[in-house]
């Protein structure tokens, strides 16, 4: 794919030019394809005359979910910038950390974000212009509004004439969600990015066995910072002419509304909301008609949250499993949607190559877990600025997942867990995610984290930190043997503990570090 990022997204764009493209869920604004288009350009002019963006400046986008998010990620690249995105809850100190590593030149944010990004400008020692989106309310001082950028009509288009961005020049600096430890910056190219799009293109075309893609309507619940709802909702569905419907925040009452009002037939979700579905007595089938494809995807999912969920909406729809990462482009492997495995997240995607590799390097072979090395036209060139990490991530030209796999004859592929987070236990290694899924098949669970605690005789042993059901009875005594009867002696849960939450990103990551302060410290 010799082409840019937004050329890519809106080559069939005289096929739908009047669709909606983008619509928010709440307050109903929206944008058809043709003015998505038109208004990038806008938007990409006047960042090169006004804020004299040239080729390879980094612009900002600290935005939550919302229809002009595209027009503000393709306004860039079609101005020459590279586009890096922020997580819009994230603290003025996490802001500053980004804004710096990231060497933005300019920041689009919400009228709502200004006073945090303001204290993060304050502590970077920085003055660089904002733009606020500013839709329901007037742009604060001191900001530029995006609604009068977008809204001129003599603008000259014809600065865009000078830009030249090639497909091997960076598109977008995205940072991994910071799991392990801090976020790291991904540069991923036109190339990487496009070439993922296509790869996603091949596998999921077979989702549209009744009707033409185009005529599909997804959500957008999962947020558009994060590479995974960036790439396989916004960059790919749009360059397929779907329409996408989003929602700023993950909120019941308009997540299920939204479900029934726009008629969601194609479901990209993380694991929490597949639990909120099977779970939560507000949820009835009716939200669930319109299904036609779910994927899931950023973080492991018991299968028994899969089964309630299809208890809940009392059939069973396609769902599938995909997995990916920010250094991925972020898709890597994803499950056909003619096949039906709940547990596997599929093959890997075309023209990519995968080793399952042991502690020294060594190939294992078929059903054997080792480390996950990837390559492929879609993993990033390296990391920005961070040449211990690219040292440790890369290997003779492949990518190191950090992830626990294994691949069977066929080529199917199973995550096992992340190698950062695994269990000593004695000489074994035991996955958390592993007991997190045979906990969650006790019918009293709600929802459950399992972590590593140091242990005097076994060095570490796992623990539990279990959400029960309202109502529930079970003791921690009933719950470690339920667990000892179904796995290996060394993997026995050793202590229980109940909760009232399990921190998780917004992509439904557990996030081990922040339990252990929570409930160890
Ligand atoms: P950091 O690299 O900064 O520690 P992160 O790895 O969580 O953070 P992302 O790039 O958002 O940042 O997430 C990629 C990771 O998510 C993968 O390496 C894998 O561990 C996990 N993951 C993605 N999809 C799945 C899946 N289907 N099943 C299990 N784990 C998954
Ligand atoms: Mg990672």
């Amino acid at each position: 794919p010799m082409t840019t990022v937004h050329e890519y997204v809106f080559s069939k764009l005289d096929k739908w030019p009047t669709k909606t493209a983008v619509v928010c869920g709440v307050t109903k604004r929206k944008y058809t394809y043709e003015e998505v288009y038109r208004l990038s350009k806008i938007f990409g002019a006047n960042l090169r005359s006004k804020f004299k963006i040239k080729d390879g400046d980094t612009v900002a986008i600290i935005l939550p979910n919302s229809p002009e998010f595209p027009i503000a990620v393709y306004g860039t690249m079609t101005a020459g910038g590279i586009v890096t995105t922020m997580n819009p809850v994230y603290t003025p100190y996490e802001l500053q950390r980004q804004i710096d590593s990231s060497g933005a030149k300019l920041i689009v944010t919400h009228p709502d974000i200004v006073p945090n990004v303001k204290k993060a400008l304050e502590l970077a020692k920085k003055d660089i212009q904002i733009i606020a989106m500013n839709f329901e309310k007037p742009a604060p001082v001191g900001t530029i509004s995006f609604k009068d950028l977008i809204d001129e009509v003599h603008i000259d288009l014809t600065v865009l004439n000078e830009v030249k961005r090639s497909h091997e020049d960076v598109a977008l600096l995205m940072y991994s969600s910071g799991t392990t430890g801090l976020p790291k910056p991904a540069e991923l190219s036109h190339f990487n990015v496009v070439a993922n799009c296509c790869q996603q293109d091949t596998e999921l075309r077979q989702y549209s066995y009744t009707t033409e893609s185009h005529q599909d309507t997804t959500l957008v619940v999962l947020p558009m910072f994060h590479a995974y709802a960036f790439s396989l909702q916004m960059l790919h569905k749009m360059s397929a002419g779907l329409q996408l419907v989003t929602l700023p925040k993950f909120q019941p009452e308009s997540f299920l509304n939204t479900l029934l009002n726009y008629k969601i037939d194609l479901m990209y979700l993380a694991p929490p909301m597949i639990l909120y579905l099977g779970s939560y007595s507000e949820v009835k089938p009716k939200h669930l008609e319109h299904v036609k494809l779910m994927l899931s995807g950023a973080a492991p999912l018991p299968s028994a949250d899969i089964q309630k969920m299809f208890d809940k909406a009392q059939r069973n729809f396609p769902f599938r499993q995909g997995y990916g990462m920010t250094e991925g482009g972020p898709l890597v492997t994803i499950m056909p949607t003619d096949i039906e495995n709940y547990e596997s997240v599929g093959y890997l995607l075309p023209n990519m190559k995968a080793r399952v590799i042991d502690s020294h390097f060594n190939n294992l072979g078929p059903d054997e877990v080792g480390e996950l090395l990837i390559k492929g036209p879609n993993v990033m060139k390296q990391y920005k600025d961070n040449p211990e990490a690219n040292k440790e991530s890369f290997v003779d030209g492949w990518y190191k997942t950090g992830d626990l796999a294994k691949v069977n004859d066929e080529g199917l592929v199973w995550i096992v867990d992340r190698l950062k987070e695994l269990i000593k236990v004695k000489g074994f290694q035991v996955p958390p995610a592993e007991l997190e899924a045979v906990i969650k098949e006790h019918p009293d669970v709600f929802d459950v984290a399992v972590m590593g605690i140091p242990d005097r005789v076994t060095g570490e042993a796992p623990k539990a930190f279990v959400i029960l059901k309202q109502g529930a009875t079970v003791t921690d005594e009933q719950l470690i043997s339920f667990v000892s009867n179904k796995v290996a002696s060394y993997k026995k849960i050793k202590q229980v503990q109940f909760v009232d939450s399990i921190p998780k990103n917004p992509s439904g990551k557990i996030l081990r570090k922040v339990l252990k302060e929570m409930y160890l410290n």
